[in-house]
C-alpha cells in the first residue's frame, strides 16, 4: 500500500495551462449588462463593451470572445 501512495506522489498533477486566462468575461445579470476585459499580450482593444440590456448581454456573452479573438488576435473559430 505504501508502495501505491508513493508512485502516486510521483506524478503530480499537471497544471492546466501556464496562462490559465486569456481574457475576463463578466455578465451582470442584476443589472443587465456585460463586458469582457482581455488580457493577452499585446492587445489593441483590452476592454469590450459593456452593452446592456438582456438580448444585448445574450449576444454579446455568446459573441464576444470568438468575436474578439478573430478581430484582434487573428483566431477563427
Ligand atoms: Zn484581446
Amino acid at each position: 500500500m505504501t508502495a501505491g501512495l508513493a508512485r502516486a506522489r510521483d506524478t503530480p498533477g499537471r497544471a492546466p495551462s501556464p496562462q490559465p486566462f486569456d481574457g475576463l468575461l463578466v455578465a451582470d445579470t442584476e443589472n443587465v449588462r456585460a463586458r469582457y476585459e482581455c488580457y493577452r499580450p499585446g492587445c489593441p482593444q483590452r476592454r469590450e463593451g459593456p452593452v446592456f440590456g438582456s438580448a444585448a448581454v445574450q449576444a454579446f456573452v455568446a459573441e464576444i470572445k470568438s468575436q474578439h479573438l478573430a478581430a484582434y488576435h487573428g483566431e477563427k473559430r
